[in-house]
């Protein structure tokens, strides 16, 4: 029996991984965290029954204990909360698949407390990959990627060589605005950059996939996870997201992982690696496929992906102003506050105002990403 926690169980890869639970016998959840969705969070306890569960709001997680009151079930609340959920004694392994920098302490509590990490949230690596990695070898635990791209370079590196790693292609869909140029973005709306034409993702994923930033952000997770330096990423656009990403060798051999697009098969390799089990669903049929094509990313009219590698560049405290940036100005566009090209703009501000602090702790990445924030502020008046 695997006993996983998930940190973020309500949301779009909590929700496909208890998918997973519930077809698997062999697997058992002792806790699940959310951040206010308690109506879900009700249901997924009474379910799976964990015997511990956490809620950012303290008014919500007091709501949730009496509609649980007759279950075996604690209730926590806060930062203090994710903490205890991520050392619970009884979990293997957690799933982080909270959004947003609110991941690294839980994320390192657990690495401390021995669990492996299933990591879906790519903004822990992206602006604290520097401590996270060395940690988990210093901790002797697993980082087991989920994002789908990540997953598909992990498997691709199977049994292979680090050493002989010469480039890893990190592949993109393009988002729904592919081909599209400024003054076409300009005027797109909310509801047009939230359709993805493959994925099915939540929304603040899925808005960073139509300007390219969530490219950005895998380029930086790619880095932390593999020992890629970013001038060896390349992103190939290959609009039918049926590649997941490829691996170059020293030889020139590239070798790629393919599948439909379904975050199940990542979310299921990392709960079993190394090993594979059946999943349901969708195979490709490369008959009726027939071709897949590329083409290189467009970092003019998405400027978003070029102020990735610019930030990678700098390295120390700049991903965290570009991930900060990027989430405060994500809000106001899905608030409709800002346009869609404002995005980048923001970023690029922020970014070209901060002044770089080299390998900075976990609290002067929370305080930068508080100062992104204010700075935010200030810029929109
Ligand atoms: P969603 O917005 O769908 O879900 C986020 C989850 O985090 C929800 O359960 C939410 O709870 C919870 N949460 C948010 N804030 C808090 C908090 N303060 N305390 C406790 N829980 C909180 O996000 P996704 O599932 O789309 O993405 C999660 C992560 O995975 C992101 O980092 C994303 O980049 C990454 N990822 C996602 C993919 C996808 O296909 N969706 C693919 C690859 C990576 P509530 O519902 O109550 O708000």
């Amino acid at each position: 029996m695997k006993k996983i926690a998930i940190l973020g169980s309500t949301g779009s890869i909590g929700t496909q991984t208890l998918e997973i639970v519930r077809t698997n016998k062999d697997l058992m959840v002792t806790a699940l965290a959310a951040g206010t969705n308690i109506e879900l969070l009700e249901a997924q306890i009474r379910e799976f029954r964990p015997s511990l569960a956490a809620v950012w709001s303290e008014d919500k997680a007091r709501e949730l204990k009496t509609r649980v009151g007759d279950l075996n079930v604690r209730i926590v609340t806060g930062m203090e909360g994710l903490i205890e959920l991520a050392e619970q004694k009884e979990s293997e392994l957690l799933v982080t698949a909270i959004v947003g920098m609110i991941g690294i302490r839980p994320t390192i509590a657990a690495m401390r407390a021995g669990k492996d990490i299933a990591l879906a949230n790519k903004e822990t690596l992206v602006t604290a990959g520097h401590i996270i990695m060395p940690l988990a070898r210093e901790c002797g635990v697993r980082i087991l990627p989920v994002d789908s791209e990540h997953s598909a370079i992990f498997q691709c590196l199977n049994g292979e060589n680090r050493g002989e790693l010469h480039k890893i292609l990190l592949t993109a869909s393009g988002g729904p605005f592919r081909g599209k140029k400024k003054e076409e973005l300009k005027n797109v709306q909310v509801e047009d950059a939230l359709k993805h034409p493959n994925w099915s993702m939540g929304r603040k994923i899925t808005i960073d996939s139509a300007t390219l930033v969530n490219k950005g952000l895998e380029m930086m997770e790619a880095r932390w996870l593999f020992g890629v330096e970013p001038e060896n990423i390349q992103i190939v656009v290959q609009p039918k997201s049926i590649i997941h990403s490829m691996v170059e060798f020293a030889d020139g051999a590239v070798i790629a992982q393919l599948g439909t697009p379904d975050m199940k098969l990542p979310i299921q390799y990392a709960l079993y690696y190394p090993k594979r089990r059946y999943l349901s669903g969708e195979r490709l049929d490369f008959w009726k496929l027939k071709q897949i094509t590329f083409e290189e990313p467009d970092m003019e009219n998405f400027p978003g992906l070029s102020l990735a590698f610019d930030a990678a560049a700098a390295g120390g405290s700049l991903p965290t102003v570009y991930n900060a940036a990027n989430e405060r100005a994500v809000a106001l566009f899905l608030d409709k506050k800002i346009g869609f090209l404002e995005i980048p703009e923001l970023i690029g501000r922020c970014m070209e105002a901060h002044k770089v602090q080299k390998a900075p702790s976990v609290e002067e990445i929370l305080q930068t990403e508080a100062e992104t924030y204010d700075a935010i502020e200030s810029m929109l008046g």
